[in-house]
């Protein structure tokens, strides 16, 4: 058994900084919400259809302020098209409530309905652009990356639980976009205790499979149809299931997909990974390499392949290519980028590799 290690609060991969102090309580205090609406170095980083937009010039997210979007909300109060996100930590702000709560107030607004070209407001002295794709989103910081991601969590959530689950009544949302409540009083949603929608978060385990010496690692080429053509290479992922430890869950998922028995788990590392609302945990699992894989179950991998981590290494550290992933023309690898939990999960293997090669 793997003896439990702690693991480092923040990592470098995508949407996984804490660049802002949510102070969630805070979001059910009125007056709080005011003072952060009126402040005049408060943001708010607009979204068309969950994507933000970035200033040309700069290649970071736009943030508007509160001039830029009057016409886009309903001034000086909470409508139902802002969430808010937090203080940024980074910057220093004259902003303070309560005397200890800093920073620059920080909100999404969702300006899908009337969109920033319909805003004449905006100062035409910053070029911005609307982030089209995935592989622009691999293009943002780690920070603002990591506000995108909550974000598009948070605006996706609203956006598609209009209505209660329980009477069919519509649901509004309440404490500044991050819970919705059902509009109906006499729904029995408001009567107990889960009075309230919270959004959602999907946990999914995603795991490099590596043998007993971690000399190779299974590598498996999914068989989704948007994977045929650029056929990435990558790890074992799935979602957990309702009452199902991760380990578990990390098992059955390879067992499933490559018909191996896993003999060991580590939990690694997550990431949030906003499309639309999972939270990735990043695991390693031996495998005894001497069995025979079988991809007969559910049929989502086209092929494995056991490679060395000494050929891994290598491939790893390429630039991505213009695809937005890595591409080794010599091997015909086809890897995850470096912003990725499943790059980090081959490199933690790697690494391991390496040092076992080396001796004590
Ligand atoms: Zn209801």
């Amino acid at each position: 058994m793997s003896t439990l290690a702690t693991r480092p609060l923040t990592h470098s991969l995508h949407y996984s900084q804490e660049v802002l102090n949510r102070v969630s309580f805070l979001r059910k205090d009125p007056q709080f919400l005011e003072d952060a609406l009126a402040h005049n170095e408060t943001q708010f980083v607009p979204f068309d259809n969950y994507l933000p937009y970035v200033n040309e010039r700069t290649g970071f997210i736009l943030k508007l302020k509160k001039a830029e979007v009057a016409n886009l909300t309903s001034q000086g109060s909470i409508s139902s098209n802002l969430v808010f996100l937090g203080l940024l930590l980074s910057q220093k702000s004259d902003f303070v409530y309560k005397s200890k709560y800093r920073g620059t107030p920080t909100f999404a607004i969702d300006v899908s309905i009337q969109r920033l070209s319909d805003s004449s407001l905006l100062d035409s002295s910053k070029p911005y652009k609307k982030v089209e794709s995935f592989r622009d989103l691999n293009k943002l910081t780690v920070e603002d990356s990591s506000i995108v991601s909550q974000a598009r969590m948070y605006l996706q959530w609203l956006d598609t639980h209009k209505f209660c689950s329980l009477c069919g009544s519509k649901t509004k949302p309440v404490y500044a976009g991050t819970q919705l409540k059902c509009d109906n009083d006499d729904c029995k949603s408001n009567k107990s205790v889960s009075n309230s929608c919270f959004p959602r978060t999907d946990a999914v385990v995603i795991s490099a499979i590596t043998n007993k010496d971690y000399s190779k690692i299974l590598l498996c080429r999914s068989g989704m149809p948007r994977n045929k053509e650029r056929k990435l290479y990558s790890c074992v992922s799935g979602f957990v299931e309702p009452s199902e430890t991760l380990e578990v869950a990390v098992a059955r998922e390879i067992w499933e997909e490559t018909g191996l028995d896993t003999q060991e788990v580590e939990i690694i590392a997550s990431q949030p990974w906003p499309f639309p609302n999972n939270l990735m945990i990043g695991c390693v699992a031996i495998a005894d390499d001497t069995q025979t894989p079988d991809l007969t179950h559910d049929c989502e991998l086209d092929e494995v392949r056991w490679v060395p981590c000494s050929a891994l290494e290598r491939i790893l550290k390429l630039e991505d290519s213009e695809s937005g992933f890595i591409q080794d023309e010599s091997t015909g690898l086809n890897l995850p980028n470096d912003r990725s939990i499943a790059h980090m999960l081959m490199g933690f293997v790697v690494k391991k590799s390496a040092e076992l090669r080396k001796g004590p």
